[in-house]
């Protein structure tokens, strides 16, 4: 079994019923438990327009390998209606793999840990919440990475 992370965001139509939605959709892939689930998270589009964000991050128990795992998540975001009409366009939900274990890993389709994620306080104020101690191959601790994003604007959103 492995233990992989997953960032989940929404800024279209109903947010927080596409990121309901998305987290029984994770319970639901084979061998695989929601270990724990973030709070929710409001942050402005960065690098786009449209709407607020909501995102979250939630911990995997499972069987599934990280292009298995990834591929699943694609499939979610289709079900959901996702189209991807250009580069950071507005999207009813976002499913990204941000670690599988720790697993390097760097090819056309997946990179990991999710290139991205040592920059955006949306991703690492949420996997804070789970695991703040927990390090990031090549970039650090959770915990020291969320204090060099102090600056972006994120607010929680009570439940
Ligand atoms: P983003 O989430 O960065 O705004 P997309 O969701 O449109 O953008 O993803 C674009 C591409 O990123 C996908 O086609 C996917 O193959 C690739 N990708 C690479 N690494 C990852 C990862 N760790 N998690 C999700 N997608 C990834
Ligand atoms: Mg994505």
């Amino acid at each position: 079994m492995h233990v992989a992370y997953i960032g989940l965001g929404a800024n279209l139509g109903d947010a927080r019923a596409a990121l309901a939605a998305a987290l029984l959709a994770l319970a639901a892939l084979p061998g695989t438990r929601v270990l724990r689930q973030s709070s929710l998270y409001r942050s402005a589009p960065i690098e786009s327009s449209g709407p607020d964000y909501l995102n979250a991050v939630a911990a995997l128990d499972t069987g599934l390998g990280p292009h298995e795992l990834l591929h699943a998540l694609q499939a979610i975001e289709r079900d959901h209606g996702r189209e991807r009409p250009y580069r950071n366009a507005p999207r009813t939900l976002d499913l990204d793999l941000l670690l599988h274990d720790s697993l390097t890993l760097e090819t056309p389709e997946l990179t990991l840990p999710h290139p991205r994620l040592h920059q955006r306080a949306f991703v690492l104020l949420p996997l804070a919440e789970l695991a703040p101690q927990l390090q990031i191959p090549g970039r650090g601790r959770v915990a020291e990475l969320l204090a060099q994003v102090r600056d972006q604007p994120i607010e929680k959103v009570e439940p």
